[in-house]
């Protein structure tokens, strides 16, 4: 249930909004309409910072990055104290919009904070945006479920809680479209697993960084040539990996790997 103030206004409620991957025009109008109303606005390092237009001269925005650029602690901002500072603010009586790059609930930790939220009581709305794991392959021209190509896309983390990561031999039987987020750390052992499963080393891959933003680089490759590939473009977090026949889909990419796939 939402509360209003003596002026009948909405108060003590928490937005996990979704800013979309970067280019500030994938912003949805709801996203919009929300930041407008935004007292406090707690946005990650990922969100290009374009979206603050959208917020009112006196909300107070508060950078709460895992990496760097906090403003609140030196380095990087604790699950945990930024889940206990949104209840704090919405207790108080806040909007309080919390800001996530892409989808809050895609590898976002917004379950955890509506969780966190649900259990406190305090109302928690959810405002999709859109993923980069559709957005940065689309913006490289490649459509994740092209149904000549793949029966279904399958996302997934290549960096998990635990460190265990998924279990890619049985990901390589399905079948699917793979988009990876959060692989390119561990990409030689992801590509090395997937080889090591079965699955064919001239598999289209492509690997996309900073997707639909006017810094977007790409690489289109194999996946038995694509961990090279990032490494001599030297692509870096936040990146996409797809893995998957649609990927040979992709346009603009240079090189002879691109060649090759085009007329494979
Ligand atoms: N909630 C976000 C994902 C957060 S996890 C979403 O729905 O998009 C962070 C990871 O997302 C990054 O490591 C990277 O793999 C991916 N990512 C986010 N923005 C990206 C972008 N513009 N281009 C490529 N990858 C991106």
């Amino acid at each position: 249930m939402t509360r209003t103030d003596h002026a009948g206004n909405e108060a003590g409620k928490v937005y996990l909004l979704g800013a979309g991957p970067g280019d500030p025009d994938l912003l949805t109008l709801k996203a919009v309409r929300v930041l407008a109303r935004a007292d406090i606005v707690l946005i990650d390092d990922l969100v290009n910072r374009a979206v603050l237009e959208h917020v009112r001269p006196q909300a107070r925005i508060i950078e709460v990055g895992k990496r760097g650029g906090c403003l609140i602690y030196k380095k990087s901002t604790p699950q945990a104290f930024i889940q206990r500072l949104m209840l704090r603010l919405a207790r108080a009586g806040h909007v309080v919009v919390r800001v996530k790059g892409g989808d809050p609930f895609v590898f976002g930790r917004g379950g955890e904070e509506l969780e966190a939220m649900r259990a406190a009581g305090i109302a928690c709305e959810v405002v999709s945006g859109i993923t980069a794991g559709i957005a940065a392959p689309a913006a490289f021209g490649i459509p994740v479920t092209h149904r000549d190509y793949a029966v279904g896309v399958t996302f997934v983390t290549g960096h998990t809680k635990n460190g265990a990561g998924p279990n890619w031999a049985a990901l390589a039987a399905t079948g699917t479209t793979l988009v990876i987020y959060m692989g390119i750390a561990n990409l030689a052992g992801i590509c090395a697993d997937l080889l090591a499963a079965g699955m064919r080393a001239d598999m289209p891959a492509a690997a996309i960084q900073s997707g639909t933003c006017a810094t977007q680089r790409e690489v289109l490759a194999t996946l038995g040539s694509l961990h090279r590939a990032v490494e001599v473009a030297g692509l870096s977090s936040p990146a996409i990996v797809v893995i998957g026949e649609v990927a040979r889909l992709a346009h603009g990419a240079q090189g002879e790997n691109h060649a090759s796939l085009r007329a494979a």
